[in-house]
């Protein structure tokens, strides 16, 4: 990696500073999530025999080297452009405290017990008119409430995808779902994308040649390139699902968060016969720790999708679902995204700015109509993995773009989050990332 003498030793001294170095006789320095292995017997000749412990599930995760590289640069004092979640400044608190107050005074114990495994049926029907306002006709009976929508990726590769079976991702694109269908044993293929979303011709070609299982796509404000798909290519990808009876996962964590021109319709308003299964979350528009999200899909596919999430969790936190009930039904969602719609375009375009400022001659960057994203080709020779260790020393941190392509490549990419730090940082922490990049150009 190259990661130079100064990163570590300023690793090292904020690793220190923050109680998470210690030592042990005849041991030397350890980390401290390591040092809890060392102290609990780890190590010693009674430790079980971990090749046989574990399951050939477990076997398939991936190595962590991003996530270790992104925790050291979360550390103190870092500007943070790696994260994914929602602006801390803005958050809807009060409209929030009120429920919470109103659950706790009225002794609403309904809000505290069991639910069905698809969810309350009263924000069953609310998240219906939710869909309706943006074009999407469907029935309580078609939706179910999920844990955050990362459970629907992982329930759709539960009960769709085996062993050896392909599915189709946008190249680059939200890395924990290449992650979740690899678990699952699947072969993840990409489809290139551009400013106008992926490209149908390539996805019909592998069609043909490769017969996929799933289709899995982030057709707006996407995550990581910030593209959004045109009309035509998602009337297009519809038309051919269902001349290839391959299902769709329509994945739109951030349709919610558009910052100019109009929504185009969802590909689940243009499929009448029930190959686009539909996820969304209440954690970009409202907050994440919520964990809830939902998905629209023909009732055959909910069916099967509730049979597995009940041995997951049963169902998802019943006092989330009362609070996002109220939320949505007292008007504060549609008043909390006015707001957090027109702070986002601010930051969009202070980061914008900033980068047409200070960015070195060949740096190439989107404007995102929506969502949380930039999305950045470095120059030339200039590798992410590389500036993400030089951008440590210089407390500024962002997401390498390597991560997002299940072919590997695109360590010449990098992912920045505007939504997150604080706002009057962002200026300054681009700033600091182009040194980075000159710095390193200059070697
Ligand atoms: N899909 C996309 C495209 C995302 O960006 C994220 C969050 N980063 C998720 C799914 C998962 O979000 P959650 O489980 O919090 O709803």
């Amino acid at each position: 990696l190259g990661v130079n003498r100064t990163t570590v030793l300023n690793a090292y001294s904020e690793l220190k500073a923050e109680g998470l170095i210690g030592s042990r006789v005849g041991a030397g320095t350890i980390v401290l999530s390591y040092l809890d292995e060392e102290l609990s017997g780890c190590g010693s000749s009674r430790e079980p025999q971990w090749n046989q412990i574990f399951s050939q599930y477990s076997n398939r995760f991936d190595s962590c080297l991003v996530q270790d590289l992104l925790m050291l640069a979360s550390r103190n004092d870092v500007i943070s452009f790696a994260t994914g979640i929602a602006s801390p400044e803005s958050g809807p608190i009060e409209a929030l405290e009120g429920i919470e107050n109103e659950v706790v005074n009225n002794r609403n114990f309904r809000s505290l017990l069991h639910t069905p495994t698809e969810g309350f049926i009263s924000l069953r029907k609310v998240v219906c008119g939710l869909m309706q306002k943006r074009g999407l006709y469907c029935r309580p009976d078609e939706i179910m409430i999920l844990s955050g929508s990362q459970q629907g990726i992982d329930l759709a590769a539960r009960i769709l995808i085996d062993p050896g079976d392909i599915v189709v991702v946008e190249e680059p694109t939200y890395f924990p779902a290449i992650q979740v269908f690899r678990t699952a044993g699947a072969r993840v293929i990409g489809v290139p994308i551009d400013d106008k979303g992926m490209n149908v011709d390539v996805l019909e070609q592998l069609l043909h040649r490769y017969r996929p299982k799933l289709i899995y796509t982030i057709p707006t404000f996407q995550n990581p390139s910030g593209a959004e798909m045109e009309l035509e290519r998602r009337k297009r990808l519809v038309r051919l699902a269902s001349k290839h009876n391959v299902m769709i996962l329509e994945d739109d964590a951030y349709g919610d968060l558009c910052y100019e021109g109009n929504l185009l319709p969802m590909l689940k308003s243009l499929d009448n016969e029930g190959y686009v299964i539909y996820l969304s979350t209440f954690s970009k528009n409202i907050y994440s720790g919520l964990r809830l999200g939902w998905m629209v899909a023909h009732k055959k596919i909910i069916r099967e999708f509730a049979s597995a999430k009940q041995l997951i969790d049963l169902h998802s936190s019943s006092l989330s679902q009362y609070i996002v009930e109220r939320f949505i039904e007292n008007g504060s969602l549609e008043a909390h995204l006015n707001k957090v719609c027109s702070e986002y375009r601010t930051r969009r375009d202070i980061m914008y700015k900033a980068l047409a400022k200070y960015a070195p001659k060949d740096l190439i960057w989107n404007r995102p109509k929506g969502g949380y994203y930039f999305w950045c080709r470095l120059p030339d020779g200039i590798s992410s993995l590389k500036l993400l260790a030089k951008a440590a020393d210089y407390k500024v941190s962002f997401v390498p773009g390597s991560p997002f392509f299940s072919s590997g490549q695109g360590d010449n990419f990098i992912r920045l989050n505007f939504t997150y730090a604080p706002l009057k940082d962002i200026e300054e922490g681009i700033k600091r990332l182009c040194a980075a990049m000159k710095e390193l150009e200059a070697e």
